[in-house]
């Protein structure tokens, strides 16, 4: 582990613990319960700070009093990366070591603990894109289905995506009901039937929000779709896959995708991120290059992203035994094969306006190894070969009862890590 360097000390030691998920240089943005009203805060050690209180109090420049104090995030985000940095640094300022002993008081008194907070959704959602960009997810869920040409042709000429339904959005923590639905006939001439999914999964993503609009029939360039982008949290896109299998030819995922997605708590501002970015990932030879519109060079260079990412499992069993979570997966964004710029650039390169607030998801999260699979699907081969827990447990696919976790960090030589938080929800059994 690094040693912290004097330009990220923060005042409030545990801030400083080379543990924390929120040390000063991560700052992410949250909304949280304060007095039955909901305020903007960031995360910073074990605490949040009430963003509201520090614009009430005088703590904030002008231009930044009316957003801090709105209930979500999305005026602030309208206002444009000038104004995000602006509000970073003065954050960055009052939190850091040098902040006079005055000013520290003056802080303190808009510091809550997280442990005892409710956060909500800190963003007003409202449009969901979810994109296809693990090469290997794209090509392993191909390969059950198709093995004789598991990898369809346009996928290295296309970021492959469709549109998710935002209503259904919900925060980490919400209870996931278990999805009723149409599902294929048993044998054929019989009828499909209709009832509970049986073959529930999740998937490992990760969510980047739109910070920027674009007007209708104006594409973003390729070379400025990164500003566009305000920040990240983690996304479990739920997915009943014996509902998507009867129903996703010809049109797509339906009814398998949109009865709920779970959305982290926390917002990474892009600017926390610059220490992990990374080179997009070495296409292998022989692979088209891009077309131009999806092609930059300082894309390309620094334009993908070094997290790390695990999944875990409980189960009602392992709860009641006092067992820590499984691990079941290990993965990283360096293994995505298109980069968040080129979601943006490619999004917009028909016209299509994308709005403040709306969340571009990367798809499903996998590596090149099994044991990095970011779903059930993969991990189990259609449920082919179960996962088996340490309880003696077998898991094809979710159970009622069952938790689903997912966490994401970046840790890279001479920086602070930052911990992206938890995306975590339960299966309930369906309704009758
Ligand atoms: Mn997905």
């Amino acid at each position: 582990m690094a040693k912290r360097s004097v330009a990220h000390k923060s005042w409030l030691p545990e801030a400083n613990d080379p543990a924390t998920s929120f040390p000063l240089t991560h700052l992410p943005y949250g909304a949280f319960e304060a007095d039955g009203q909901r305020h903007l805060c960031v995360a910073i050690g074990a605490h949040l700070l009430d963003l509201h209180h520090c614009a009430e109090s005088g703590l904030l420049p002008a231009s930044l009093v009316a957003p801090c104090k709105a209930p979500v995030l999305n005026p602030l985000m309208s206002l444009g990366p000038r104004e995000w940095t602006l509000l970073r640094q003065t954050l960055t300022d009052l939190l850091h070591n040098s902040a006079k002993p005055a000013k520290r008081a003056r802080v303190e008194e808009a510091l809550h603990s997280i442990a005892g907070a409710t956060l909500y959704k800190p963003v007003e959602i409202p449009n969901y894109t979810d994109f296809y960009a693990s090469i290997h997810h794209a090509t392993r869920v191909g390969s059950l289905f198709r093995p004789d040409s598991p990898l369809l042709p346009n996928y290295k000429h296309v970021p492959i995506g469709y549109h998710g339904r935002a209503s259904s959005v919900v925060p980490s923590g919400a209870p996931v009901l278990r999805p009723h639905g149409q599902t294929r006939p048993s044998h054929p001439g019989k009828e499909p039937s209709f009832g509970p999914s049986r073959t529930l999964d999740f998937e490992l993503e990760l969510a980047f929000y739109v910070g920027q609009s674009n007007p209708l029939g104006t594409p973003v360039p390729i070379a400025r779709a990164a500003e566009h982008l305000f920040g990240v949290s983690l996304l479990n896109d739920w997915s009943a896959r014996d509902i998507q299998a009867w129903e996703y030819q010809p049109l797509g995922p339906f009814l398998g995708k949109n009865f709920a997605t779970t959305l982290s708590p926390w917002v990474t501002p892009m600017a926390a991120l610059e220490p992990f970015r990374a080179p997009a990932a070495s296409r292998p030879k022989g692979d088209p290059r891009p077309l131009p519109y999806l092609r930059n060079a300082v894309d390309q260079r620094q334009g993908a992203l070094d997290l790390q990412f695990e999944v875990f499992l409980s189960t009602q069993i392992s709860r009641e035994n006092g067992l820590a979570p499984f691990r079941i997966s290990q993965s990283s964004t360096r293994d995505l094969y298109w980069t968040p710029a080129q979601f943006v650039a490619h999004h917009t390169s028909n016209g299509c306006n994308l709005q403040v607030g709306d969340i571009l998801a990367t798809g499903t999260i996998s590596g090149p190894a099994v044991s990095s699979a970011g779903c059930l699907l993969e991990l189990t081969r259609n449920g082919a070969e179960p996962l088996k827990l340490p309880t003696g447990e077998m898991r094809a696919f979710l159970e009622d009862g069952d938790e689903i976790i997912l966490s994401g960090y970046g840790e890279v030589p001479g920086q602070p890590r930052i911990g992206l938080g938890d995306c975590r929800a339960t299966i309930l059994p369906a309704r009758h």
